[in-house]
């Protein structure tokens, strides 16, 4: 098997991008995982969009373990990084797969990501769409996502305000919007409501919930659920990248509505449907972020608590 490592993609990108550096990154959630998984691929699936996979690297080292899959794209003439499935292995996902994925990214110098990721609709229903403003994250993710600190040589003390970059939002935001006009030249399985904002509910990444849990998080007035974007917002700030996601809405949340799928769809299918609309909506917004300097204050809040000044040892006084 092909085994790359983190020289392989900064040397592809060196010798072909000197002038034109890689600060773009597109991580693939369940938004578009059927046509990375099941489909021939993203962008491969979507060749009237122009845009094109230059190159793919397989089995990229990192500490947390290996991303199978690093692909750069070229949109607009722009290298960007692509991380299909949020660089998870299957059938057991962990959160050493977020942590590998946001090192690697790191150590590429990349500053603005963006996620696609279906959620369980609470307060929305399915084929709606969200771009979340806040996000409740998990204990678990918490402590473990701390462990990427000490392979960025990072500081653990970071604010949480604005976890989704305001501008990336307004960019994805956009994206949803252009959609109808697009209806003519790349046809697509059109969404339902978008919602500008809302808070997104982090669940361990386990099971899914309890119609209990979605009784709770209901009355806690949260608007959808899913299991990955608490973990990559907190790595994306201690990485002081600037990071938003687009979760479409693919069932209501256990318990509510019989849990039930778009018109009766099997959950395959509905991926298998919405993957090319969520695949137009990330090109859409990676045009859009190539063209945008970002107005927001994700980097202060990355640096507004440097403490290292009292946590380096070698500061001790005798
Ligand atoms: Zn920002």
């Amino acid at each position: 098997m092909n085994v790359n490592t983190i020289a392989d993609i900064k040397d592809l990108l060196q010798g072909c991008y000197q002038d034109k550096p890689a600060i773009v990154a597109s991580v693939g959630g369940s938004g578009t995982w059927a046509m990375d998984m099941a489909g021939p691929g993203f962008p491969e699936g979507m060749p009237e969009t122009g845009v094109k996979t230059a190159v793919a690297f397989r089995q990229v080292q990192t500490p947390f373990g290996p991303i199978p899959v690093v692909k750069i794209l070229i949109v607009d003439g722009s290298p960007v990084i692509r991380i299909p499935v949020h660089g998870w292995r299957f059938p057991i996902p962990n959160l050493n797969h977020t942590n590998a994925t946001f090192w690697l990214l790191f150590h590429l110098g990349i500053k603005e990501v963006i996620v696609d990721a279906s959620v369980g609709g609470i307060k929305a229903k399915p084929w709606d769409v969200v771009v979340p403003d806040d996000v409740i994250i998990n204990n678990e993710a918490k402590l473990k996502i701390l462990e990427l600190t000490s392979q960025i040589d990072g500081d653990s003390r970071k604010r949480m305000a604005e976890p989704f970059c305001p501008t990336l939002r307004q960019c994805l935001i956009a994206a949803v919007k252009r959609l109808p006009g697009l209806q003519e030249v790349f046809p697509h399985a059109p969404l339902a409501d978008l919602h500008e904002k809302g808070t997104y509910y982090t669940m361990p990444l386990t099971v899914f919930e309890t119609p209990a849990e979605i009784k709770d998080l209901k009355k806690r007035g949260f608007l959808v659920v899913g299991q990955s974007s608490g973990q990559e917002a907190l790595a994306a700030r201690l990485c002081g990248m600037h990071f938003a996601v687009v979760n479409p809405v693919v069932n209501f949340a256990e318990g509510l509505e019989g849990a039930s799928w778009s018109a009766g769809e099997t959950m395959a299918d509905l991926y298998t449907r919405i993957a090319p609309t969520m695949g137009l909506v990330v090109i859409e917004a990676l045009r859009l972020i190539l063209r945008t300097k970002t107005n927001c204050r994700c980097s202060e809040y990355a640096s507004a608590t440097d403490l290292t000044v009292f946590t380096n040892s070698t500061t001790y006084r005798e």
